[in-house]
């Protein structure tokens, strides 16, 4: 039996996905890319409200892409930044989303700073009201961090933002999937996702919202002869809708996969799977915390399904791997994926346990039996 931990880093597709995957590739086999894509016109144009439904905003406020990082580096240049100007970052930032903010800074001349954590662990509200000011022309928050089991206040972060007129982007990587995430109960101007963790869909699969309200303070730069047209000799027309951020070509099996995967949250309900993951991921945090020298070090009031610990003794990645043996999957974070987080709290690498839905009591027995079993 696999105990399969690991819907953090790369879940397991339902049958569905496979299906609308392997299928489409076939089917490009035997006619080609272009016809197989036309043949499928009308459900890849329906992928943008599936993809709407699911985040609480309208079909032309969804983007495809093939990551969650190209949505958030598509938003994220789009955002109009300069001298005196500042960005503020969580002190949960995660590095892919860090590492594009600092190096634009370094050409762009805009400022910089983090918001502590609060004792909780969440964003520290009270600091982010006294970060915030006019300069302030982006909040970059994460929803539920990679190396925690954070899930952290959007609404409350958003309406801070907007008394400034910031404008917030959420990496929703880790919650797309596992909890509601939506847009318009959120607020967040721009969100950013991806298929292949919590949603259960393929690999080189993401999706970017950009609110209609948002769109006109934004500047696309990364534009296509999709996003775009080439109307005149030294004249283009961008599109009007998220889709300005897409480009012209992507893996049609890997889009039709994502949307078979939207579909399949949707009809089992986001809230239902948030309370099975809250249920999951408690039993295993109770269960590890009673295993003798085994630390959680999940943070935060709002807990999300990822479960972070140490075994004292055994490398986390050794952890990683003789788990692997007994049929348990799980995976690390490292410090440098969230440098500010882990270095306040003299972490260098935790193990990730993240169950979905799927997982059975018995796996996650199966689990803790492993886990309680690692001697140095
Ligand atoms: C995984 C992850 C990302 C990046 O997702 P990709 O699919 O690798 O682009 C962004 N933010 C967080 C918090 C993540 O865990």
């Amino acid at each position: 039996m696999i105990a399969f931990l690991d819907s953090a880093g790369s879940s397991l597709p339902p049958r569905e996905v496979l299906d609308e995957v392997v299928g489409h590739l076939r089917r490009e086999a035997e006619i080609g890319g272009y016809a197989a894509a036309r043949e499928r016109a009308d459900d890849l144009a329906a992928g943008y409200g599936v993809l709407a439904e699911l985040l609480g905003a309208e079909p032309d406020e969804i983007a495809f892409t093939d990551s969650a990082t190209r949505s958030w580096l598509a938003a994220f240049d789009a955002v109009p930044l300069g001298p005196g100007d500042r960005v503020l970052i969580s002190e949960a930032e995660y590095a892919g989303t860090a590492i594009p903010i600092l190096h634009r800074a370094r050409e762009a001349g805009y400022e910089v700073d983090a918001v502590p954590s609060d004792a909780s662990g969440q964003l520290d509200l009270e600091a982010l009201e006294e970060a915030l000011d006019e300069r302030v022309k982006l909040v970059s928050l994460v929803h539920a961090p990679t190396n925690s089991g954070l899930v952290n206040p959007v609404r409350e972060v958003v309406e801070a933002a907007h008394r400034v007129g910031a404008l917030v982007l959420l990496d929703a990587c880790q919650s797309i999937g596992q909890l509601p995430v939506r847009a318009d109960e959120l607020g967040a101007d721009l969100i950013s996702g991806t298929g292949r963790k919590w949603l259960r869909g393929p690999r080189g699969t993401g999706v970017l919202v950009v609110r209609r309200a948002a769109a006109d303070r934004l500047r696309p730069r990364l534009v296509d002869l999709h996003g775009a047209e080439w109307v005149g000799p030294r004249e283009v027309r961008l599109r009007r809708d998220a889709r300005v951020y897409e480009i012209w070509e992507s893996s049609v099996a890997d889009r039709l996969g994502l949307i078979a995967a939207a579909r399949h949250a949707l009809a089992r309900g986001l809230d239902v799977i948030e309370r099975e993951v809250a249920e999951r991921a408690g039993r295993l945090r109770e269960g590890l915390a009673g295993l003798p020298g085994v630390a959680v070090h999940d943070v935060g009031v709002r807990r999300s399904g990822i479960v972070t610990f140490t075994v004292a003794g055994v490398a986390p990645q050794e952890v990683r791997d003789r788990l692997a043996a007994e049929g348990v999957v799980v995976s690390t974070s490292g410090a440098s994926s969230t440098l500010l987080d882990m270095g306040r709290r003299g972490l260098d690498e935790v193990v990730r346990a993240s169950p979905h839905y799927f997982v059975e009591p018995a796996e996650l027995d199966q689990a803790l039996a492993a886990i309680g079993g690692l001697r140095p």
